[in-house]
């Protein structure tokens, strides 16, 4: 008897093969087993999608012509049905391949491990349940509003949208659902999201400290390749009750998944933005369905598509499918920091930093606070400009200009990394005289030095300035120890990008400033306001965390906001920390204009070597899906250059669908991608370097 196996390999992006390789067998193996497969010349990974006897009349026609499978990972056991459901789902609602899905979901070390060397891996990993003999610690005895929330959450099937203000405790309220659910079932299974790898140490601390060292492990990118395999292993194998994890997380095998909470879920980089292009949070309410696990997903700001999908019945509108539960109130007796917006058209020309913002910095510094300036723009200046000709500092590979660093003396492009030493003189026209235009972090932190050289700390040694960004913690573990340098109170006036912005849990900082946020306020962009409306929100979270130091400093907390624009109504719902007004503004405007949560969208975008060449494709591909299944329910707009339409000298353009009915959208997605592939080798996909689509774009 011999077996044929499908099996989900890891093909090259747009080859003509399938989702599923066949490959033979003597024995059969249960689905979900990994397997090694001869693909090509090279032996690869792969995971059983499912197993059959074959029919004689095969075994001598097809089998014969198939490649046997080259070993089984049997030790280790097979992936579940609902995780290969979830990379299903993934492959089909993303429009990727499954193997591509699948492998990527693997710790990349298990591509190299032989069947014994995993073997003797898993001989040395600690055996289930043995994580579990540390009995959690008690938390601190909830608030009323952290009980109430947890007592829907224990009563409600959910999905749940923890709607709660920043230092109002959501993060007690996750410790708190783990440990009751771990508390009924011991051998059960949590998942915890966070966006970015730099909030999992301060999290993973407490969840340690709660649960015990063992019952925790973390999986994200920044891990080298053993411990990822090694975390991955302990929850696959259900040794680990809870996984930390940014978005790559969504798809750890979790064989007793009960919980799965999603922190700060309205943060962009829940989305991936190469590749397969999923959104962890959306995958996680998909998951948590499937598997009969609860979700939470937490924040101050919620996504305007979380935020309307847990809106509460009204009239005709029966309501979201997620139940909102809120938490309006900080923790202890701190209130959220007063908000005080600076007219800069009221300031002298070319004011940076208001004079009375300096000031009141200046104060806090002698009194021994920590303040935060953030500036969403790093390096020295985004550009650096001739004086007496129209020379600029453009990237000769992209439509954007090269940043000034001046730390290195370098212009970088952002884009493209393309980097040159700065030249002596105008490059056009030999003027020695050119000049940095705009303001950077690194600009600003050199500003600040040479404003508050006079300032003097309580000791009265002289005031300490650090920047954090990308550029300052390039070095493997910078960010941790310049954090740690704010935390330890080394530092009185942090400057930085958003990074400094989310999460940190600083304890000593009573003023935070947003340098120059408008840009955001018009930008083509219709997510940016919303984002920017979070990403003040979560920096105002920063200030006066720690209702015992401010009224020990007889200090108050503030977040001071420059713009041009003070009547905005973005910034009067942001000066009463009203999300819900900032929001039900922005889904009316939504609304009107039939933009998401209201339509789904898709994108399709091309790259090519010219801007016609990459629009004749996505127009040629546009005209194809007329009459494909669903296609009468999608609107498709013209083709247009991507808004930054040439990086490294490739071209970009796109192309959007929309439609009220996402269902449409996803037949007409599927029925599209046969075309696509077969457009690429016609006269329309020629000069096409590659394409995809994106689905449920997160800009535009
Ligand atoms: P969030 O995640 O909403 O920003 P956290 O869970 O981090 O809030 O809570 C903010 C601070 O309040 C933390 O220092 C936390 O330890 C503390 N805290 C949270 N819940 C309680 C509670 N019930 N009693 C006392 N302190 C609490
Ligand atoms: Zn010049
Ligand atoms: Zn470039």
């Amino acid at each position: 008897m011999n077996w044929r196996f499908d099996v989900a390999v890891q093909t090259p992006a747009h080859s003509a093969l399938g989702d599923v390789l066949s490959y033979a067998s003597p024995q059969p193996v249960a689905p979900g087993t990994l397997v090694r497969v001869p693909l090509g010349r090279r032996e690869v990974l792969g995971v059983v999608w499912s197993v059959q006897p074959s029919s004689p009349d095969e075994d001598v026609a097809g089998l014969t012509a198939l490649k046997p499978v080259a070993g089984a990972l049997d030790a280790l056991a097979p992936l579940s049905e609902s995780w290969r459901d979830l990379v299903a789902f993934a492959a089909r609602y993303y429009q990727r391949s499954l193997g591509e899905i699948a492998l990527a979901a693997l710790p990349p070390q298990l591509r190299e491990l032989s069947a014994v060397q995993l073997a003797r891996r898993l001989k040395r990993q600690a055996a289930p349940g043995t994580a579990a003999t540390e009995a959690p610690r008690g938390g601190p005895p909830p608030s009323a509003e952290q009980a109430q929330a947890l007592a829907r959450f224990e009563a409600e099937a959910g999905p749940f949208l923890l709607f709660g203000s920043t230092g109002s405790g959501k993060t007690e309220v996750y410790l708190q659902a783990v440990a009751a659910l771990l508390e009924r079932e011991p051998g059960a299974q949590a998942l915890v999201m966070v966006p970015e790898i730099n909030l999992t140490p301060q999290l993973e601390a407490r969840f340690k400290d709660r649960f015990g060292t063992a019952a925790v492990v973390s999986l994200h990118s920044g891990m080298t390749n053993p411990q990822r395999l090694a975390s991955w292993l302990a929850a696959h194998g259900g040794a680990a009750r809870i996984v930390l994890g940014t978005r790559m997380a969504v798809f750890a095998s979790l064989p007793s998944l009960r919980l799965i909470v999603v922190d700060e879920e309205h943060d962009p980089s829940y989305k991936q933005q190469e590749g397969a292009r999923y959104s962890a949070r959306d995958l996680a309410v998909w998951r948590g369905r499937r598997e009969g696990a609860k979700v939470l997903l937490g924040s101050a700001t919620p996504s305007l598509e979380s935020w309307h999908q847990s809106r509460p019945a009204e009239g005709k509108d029966a309501g979201g499918r997620y139940l909102r539960l809120e938490m309006p109130t900080r923790i202890g007796t701190a209130a959220l920091p007063a908000v005080r917006l600076v007219d800069m058209g009221r300031q002298p020309p070319r004011t940076v930093l208001s004079a009375a913002l300096l000031e009141a910095i200046g104060q806090r510094v002698a009194r021994g606070e920590q303040s935060m300036i953030f500036l969403n723009r790093r390096g020295y200046a985004p550009v650096l400009a001739c004086g007496d000709c129209d020379w600029k500092s453009e990237c000769p590979h992209c439509s954007a200009y090269r940043v000034f660093h001046k730390i290195d003396r370098t212009l970088r492009c952002h884009h493209c990394g393309f980097t040159e030493r700065v030249p002596r003189a105008c490059p056009a026209c030999g003027n020695p005289d050119i000049a940095p235009v705009g303001r950077g972090t690194e600009r600003l932190e050199e500003h600040l030095g040479e404003l508050f050289a006079d300032v003097q700390r309580p000791d009265g040694s002289p005031v300490r300035i650090a920047r954090i960004d990308a550029d300052s913690t390039r070095r493997q573990g910078a960010l941790e120890s310049q954090l740690a340098a704010v935390h330890a109170g080394e530092v009185d006036v942090l400057v930085g990008t958003q990074m400094i912005a989310k999460g940190h849990d600083f304890r000593r900082i009573t003023l935070v400033a947003a340098a120059n946020p408008d840009g955001a306020l018009f930008s083509s962009d219709f997510r940016a306001p919303e984002r920017l409306f979070s990403l003040l929100m979560q920096s105002a979270g920063r200030a006066g965390r720690d209702a015992a130091y401010l009224s020990a400093q007889g200090s108050t907390a503030e977040m001071w906001i420059q713009t041009h624009h003070p009547q905005h109504a973005l910034f009067e719902a942001l000066r009463r920390h009203d999300y819900p007004a900032f929001a039900r503004r922005e889904l009316q405007e939504r609304a009107a204009a039939g933009m998401p949560p209201f339509a789904f969208q898709a994108l399709l975008r091309a790259d090519a070597r010219t801007q016609e060449a990459a629009q004749a494709f996505l127009n040629a591909a546009s005209a194809a899906a007329q009459g494909l299944e669903g296609a009468d329910l999608v609107t498709r707009y013209p083709a247009v250059p991507h808004a930054i339409q040439r990086v490294a000298n490739v071209e970009r353009a796109q192309l959007l669908l929309e439609s009220a009915s996402r269902a449409a959208l996803q037949r007409l997605l599927a029925a599209w991608q046969p075309v696509l592939h077969g457009l690429r080798r016609e006269p329309e996909g020629k000069g096409v370097i590659r394409w995809l689509v994106d689905v449920d774009p997160h800009s535009i």
